[in-house]
């Protein structure tokens, strides 16, 4: 048995509560592989009990058990204030396969589902999994969703609506709020399980270092600069980014009321209940590192098992510094790639900024946008690039290409191997607002043909895909402004 939370005081055993006539909504191959689970002619599990299982009606197929499924425990901050004890309201994990975890969404009230049901909609469920396996062909650490079981089991939310399983699939869940959970409680000894579990199974070069929890720490809050810059590279809000929903192995985790930008809009708050835009696009950054703050106070006690606590805390400042270095210089990396640049220069930064300012000014679409720049060359004439039109101040937009096909002038790659880079970075196809609203739409009549469509087409994200073209346009005017709440 690989890495589990274990104790009483983090984890309560929680079998699924069965749901009627469970039917499949989604279901991915490729997560599948992950736990070598066996696929029939259809491409859905040859096993029909693999159904009843991932609804969460029964813990057993073939030879499989899942002998023990718990919730787990954890506290945090939410919108920026503490919120105390939280836990898995309605996620069961039901056990590992391949050293992978395997949890069930809104398969019933856990002992941590507080005034919920511990149920899912299948609109939130079927936007978690079409994100989670869209990030990972996009390359972006994440949980990955093996299926979406439908039933007609109601539930109450702003209207009544259908309840939906989501199983996902990650090397483990722990999350900021797992260690804030116990550094709340004061209880050092299970931080220290915690921490040197997480290590011993994730992190097995910090156990050798002179510091191995600071290091632990360091590690932890550079895989989620590195996460971040990611985002912002491709337009993704979390919407709820707050410190339970942080992966400890810098994964993205707990889809909610996410969102891919359409048009380039640097405080675009994708979350309809985030009043204050705290989760807005351009804030992401400063709010993962204020997570990874949280972090470090949560592990304090950990680095005073060694210290003093003022050369702790100074130990924890420091390695919190390192945060904006290391996120700085995983976004100028990623957004030179999407320019096509591979020479360092240092006034890149600015060519950047300036387009992204110009874009924001004109609410330019932000995918269409970078994946049409792999056609300029270094010969172009910026005003025979058609994408001068979407701006609205011609005069500056001319002089930003003439300055870009300047700096492309100044790299060793040709046009052709240039453009091949770009679109391997500069994805054709998002999982936009409009497309998921539409497959659900379709899904809550029983038609599930166009998550399928979505699930497809955002598993090859860098491809032309020709036939599939409509589905690379900006949302129609109409679609513009979907909201997404936090209900789900
Ligand atoms: P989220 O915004 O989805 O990350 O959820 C925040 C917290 O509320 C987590 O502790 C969830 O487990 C819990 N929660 C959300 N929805 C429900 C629900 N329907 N039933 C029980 N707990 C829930
Ligand atoms: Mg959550």
């Amino acid at each position: 048995m690989p890495f589990t939370l274990r104790g009483d005081d983090v984890c309560q055993p929680t079998p699924p509560t069965p749901i009627p006539n469970p039917y499949w909504v989604a279901f991915s191959a490729s997560a599948a592989k992950l736990i070598d689970l066996e696929l029939g002619a259809v491409g859905l599990p040859k096993d029909p009990d693999w159904l009843e299982l991932l609804a969460g009606n029964q813990l057993n197929v073939g030879e499989l058990t899942f002998s023990s499924p718990i919730s787990t425990a954890y506290s945090g901050h939410q919108f920026g204030s503490w919120a105390g004890q939280l836990g898995d309201g309605r996620a069961i994990l039901l056990g590992d396969m391949n050293q992978l975890e395997l949890q069930l969404k809104g398969a019933g009230k856990t002992h941590y589902s507080r005034m919920g049901d511990g149920r899912a909609v299948l609109r939130s469920s079927i936007r978690e999994f079409l994100c989670s396996e869209a990030m990972h062909a996009l390359g972006i650490p994440t949980s990955r969703a093996l299926s979406v079981v439908g039933s007609k089991q109601r539930v109450i939310r702003e209207k009544l609506e259908t309840a939906a399983v989501c199983s996902r699939i990650a090397p483990s869940f722990i999350r900021v709020g797992h260690f804030e959970h116990f550094a709340s409680l004061q209880n050092i000894v299970r931080l220290k399980d915690l921490a040197d579990l997480l290590m011993s199974e994730f992190y097995p070069k910090c156990l050798n270092k002179n510091d191995p929890y600071l290091s632990l720490f360091k590690e932890i809050s550079a895989r989620n600069a590195k996460l971040v810059a990611q985002w912002q590279s491709v337009g993704f809000c979390h919407g709820v980014l707050n410190s339970d929903n942080i992966s400890v192995l810098g994964l993205t985790i707990d889809y909610g009321p996410f969102g891919f930008l359409d048009h380039f809009e640097i405080d675009h708050i994708c979350n309809h209940s985030d009043h204050g835009g705290r989760y807005a696009y351009h804030r992401q950054p400063q709010i993962m590192h204020w997570n990874m703050a949280c972090l470090a106070s949560a592990m304090l006690p950990l680095l005073e098992l060694k210290y003093s606590p003022e050369e702790s805390q100074a130990h924890l400042r420091s390695a919190l510094e390192e945060f904006p270095v290391t996120y700085a210089k995983e976004w100028q990396q990623a957004f030179r790639s999407k320019l096509g640049l591979q020479l360092e220069i240092e006034s890149d930064i600015e060519l950047i900024e300036r387009l992204l300012q110009a874009m924001h000014d004109s609410k330019v679409d932000f995918t269409t946008f970078f994946r049409q720049l792999s056609n300029i060359q270094k010969d172009s004439r910026p005003t025979d690039i058609t994408q001068r039109d979407e701006f609205l101040d011609r005069e500056n937009i001319d002089q930003w290409f003439t300055d870009y096909i300047h700096r492309l002038q100044k790299e060793v790659l040709g046009d052709e191997a240039r453009k091949g880079m770009m679109n391997q970075v500069n994805p054709k196809y998002i999982l936009r607002n409009h497309l998921a609203q539409s497959a659900i739409e379709k899904a809550q009549q029983d038609d599930f043909s166009e998550v399928a469509r979505l699930q497809l087409i955002l598993s090859k994200p860098f491809d032309e895909q020709e036939i599939f073209g409509d589905y690379a346009k900006p949302p129609p005017v109409d679609m513009q402004r979907i909201e997404v709440s936090c209900s789900s």
